[in-house]
């Protein structure tokens, strides 16, 4: 999973809004639309969203939200970023997915 700073940013704008419903869900507010709300569930280990920008690419910022949410001291929040920032630029460096990364910025469900 990659991930860009502009995710993490609206990530954090979210994680005092996260409802935890049981050890394996959570409830955030659409950052668009506060009565919309989006599920995170923990499956086997790996996290799933029912937002636009998970369907499309597996990775969305309601999933960095709840990480964050996770790692409440934050150590274990650090090390999987610094993991998923080092790819996320070596990505980018390789030109590999660049066009991707870009088209999915001007995506209005990556904005939801
Ligand atoms: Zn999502």
């Amino acid at each position: 999973m990659v991930m860009s700073l502009a995710q993490e940013r609206k990530a954090k704008a979210v994680l005092e809004k996260i409802t935890k419903v049981d050890d394996k869900t959570w409830l955030l507010p659409s950052k668009s639309d506060d009565s919309k709300m989006h599920t995170v569930q923990s499956i086997k280990n790996e996290y799933e969203c029912d937002c636009l920008g998970f369907i499309h690419t597996l990775n969305c910022y309601h999933i960095i939200a709840v990480k964050m949410f996770e790692t409440k001291n934050h150590k274990g929040y650090q090390e999987w970023r610094d993991t998923t920032m080092k790819r996320y630029e070596e990505l980018a460096k390789a030109n590999i997915k660049q066009k991707e990364i870009k088209g999915l910025s001007n995506d209005p469900a990556w904005t939801e």
